[in-house]
């Protein structure tokens, strides 16, 4: 299936089930539809220019998504946790990521409740919700509810927000 394809999908589920699944999941966090809350990370924006590259700052500060599959580091295997790259705020585990197929890296869930915050993403016609990091708000990628049945959720991260912490032990 192509990308294209299971977006269509993806995007017709989330119209259909957006009443009960989403809204549901969605209703303990306060962050919805107020993407201006306060973060304990904060820079201007010439500042956050100055601090990422300009990949980085596409996506954390300007949302940007990054080319499928565009990651060397895409199947990173080891055993650590992925921080966003704005902040190091750890806000993933390898131990729920999982292959997807999309080219991007996916999870099932984030390290905690807390490490995140969502929005409602109308942009593009599409209905997405938007996962971002709670400590800085630097954008790290949507969440779909077709993932697998641990959670049955999908976080669609971009690897280019994120930097990798191997496990030391
Ligand atoms: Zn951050």
């Amino acid at each position: 299936m192509s990308w294209g394809t299971r977006s269509m999908m993806t995007r017709r589920f989330i119209l259909a089930t957006s009443a009960v699944g989403l809204a549901t999941w969605l209703g303990s966090s306060s962050s919805v539809l107020a993407p201006a809350e306060p973060f304990a990370v904060t820079h201007t924006d010439e500042e956050w220019r100055k601090l990422l590259k300009p990949d980085q700052y596409a996506v954390l500060r300007q949302s940007a998504t990054e080319r499928p599959f565009s990651s060397p580091l895409l199947n990173e295997h080891c055993p650590g946790v992925f921080a966003c790259a704005g902040c190091d705020h750890g806000v993933f585990s390898s131990e729920t990521k999982f292959e997807s197929g999309t080219g991007w890296p996916s999870f099932w869930a984030p390290l905690n409740e807390q490490v995140i915050g969502t929005t409602r993403d109308t942009a593009f016609g599409m209905i997405r919700v938007e996962v971002h990091c709670s400590r800085c708000g630097g954008h790290l990628g949507h969440v779909f509810n077709d993932g697998p049945k641990v959670t049955g959720l999908r976080y669609c991260m971009n690897r280019v927000a994120m930097t990798f912490n191997p496990a030391t032990t």
